[in-house]
């Protein structure tokens, strides 16, 4: 019955979840993806959400939007490939096939509904996925979909996968997958070598570029920086990040694109993006490409922070892009480092397992472009403090 269902396991495991310090509460936040913030009533400057050029706010997107909202309404209606298509979702696919310097595109409701439909419509239980350790979760749940098999490499260990991949030379369906930023460590994948491995064994590559995009290569990513646009097979991203928008997207071939429509699980059971989200995106996009150096601003700026914080003898954890963690190991470290920012009017996440590896606990700051030479000094400023309380 499921009333004893409920007693039996439901309220003990809420109950003994709740006395562990990995236990996860909404904050109490509202506006969150604006420059400041209010939580709990007080105003905070705004370091831990993925809004790194701060477009969800800008003046084109929300026209876009609205306009897009006043002409077709709330909801698409339908799966796409039902009747939820707008010429404003093929307009937004082939302009983002050109950015990303690909034949097709493809978009979905989110970043995590792009890797499901990467993984369900391009792999099989005869699939063999070769996957950094610190992938993002939304690849190993797609990867868990398909029923492939999963295969981990150390974190960035080049040497780790060719290993591993000479190990599975007999399967003949494999795929390399890699954040190309990963969302925790702010650090980046050596792309040169894995597509070299990929060629070398025959394997599919893609990449997930959620946190790259809008930022690295003038704005196309960390393919596009290193000039490995064409050598990478799969280009998966998010709207939901830099571009201040919603929804998610992969580039590829005209074919790869065609079996994600066919197969993709969550693009083809799930109802399409609403019009308005479609329009404010289109207008990120094409703001991306009007004004492609603000990333390589931002890039300019983490780099003077990472900086401020490695002098005070904070470990950044080989971060090279705005993603800066600080390692604080323990959960009630990153905690109470979280707490002691807060009082000083900066609200950074502290990240736990599951989301990081055991014993890996941090403090996560985002930066982003639209922080101003004050904002940056208060963030300068409290974590000398919180350098003098940790250690004094
Ligand atoms: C955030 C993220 C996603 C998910 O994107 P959403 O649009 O938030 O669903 C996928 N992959 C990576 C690497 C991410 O960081």
């Amino acid at each position: 019955m499921s009333t004893s269902f409920f007693g039996k396991y439901i309220v003990p495991e809420a109950a003994a979840l709740r006395n562990t310090d990995s236990y996860r509460t909404i904050p109490p936040i509202d506006d969150g993806a604006a420059r400041e913030i209010l939580y709990g009533g007080t105003r905070l400057l705004n370091l831990a959400s993925n809004n790194y050029l701060g477009l969800s706010a800008h003046p084109d997107l929300i026209e876009a939007s609205a306009k897009a909202l006043s002409r077709h309404g709330c909801s698409s209606g339908a799966s796409r490939l039902v009747t939820g298509n707008f010429a404003l979702a093929e307009t937004l696919e082939a302009e983002l096939a050109t950015f990303k310097y690909q034949e097709a595109a493809l978009v979905t409701g989110s970043g995590y509904a792009a890797n499901l439909a990467v993984f369900s419509a391009l792999a099989d239980r005869h699939t063999v996925v070769f996957s950094d350790r610190l992938n993002h979760a939304s690849i190993l749940d797609g990867i868990a979909l398909s029923g492939a098999r999963l295969v981990r490499y150390r974190h960035l260990d080049m040497e780790h996968l060719e290993q591993l991949l000479g190990r599975e030379r007999q399967v003949a369906k494999k795929i390399i997958v890699t954040d190309t930023v990963f969302s925790m460590d702010g650090d980046v994948a050596p792309l040169a070598r894995l597509v070299e491995l990929g060629k070398a064994h025959g394997a599919l590559t893609v990449v997930d570029e959620a946190h790259a995009t809008g930022i690295l290569g003038r704005g196309r990513g960390l393919a596009a920086a290193l000039g490995l646009s064409e050598d990478v097979d799969v280009h998966v991203g998010t709207l939901s990040k830099a571009l201040g928008s919603q929804g998610g997207y992969v580039a590829g071939r005209l074919e790869t694109i065609e079996l994600l429509r066919n197969r993709g699980r969550s693009f083809v059971f799930s109802t399409a993006l609403p019009p308005a989200v479609l329009g404010a995106s289109l207008a990120a996009l094409r703001h991306l490409k009007a004004n492609p150096g603000e990333g390589a601003r931002l890039m300019r700026m983490a780099k003077a922070i990472r900086d401020h914080l490695s002098g005070l003898g904070f470990d950044t954890m080989g971060s090279t892009t705005q993603i800066i963690p600080v390692a604080c190991g323990r959960n009630r470290v990153a905690l109470h480092a979280q707490a002691l920012l807060r009082a000083e009017g900066l609200l950074v996440a502290a990240v736990r397992p599951p989301t990081v590896p055991q014993g890996t606990a941090r403090l996560r700051l985002s930066l982003r472009a639209d922080l101003t030479e004050d904002d940056l000094r208060r963030v300068r400023l409290g974590f000398s403090r919180l350098r003098v309380s940790f250690f004094p």
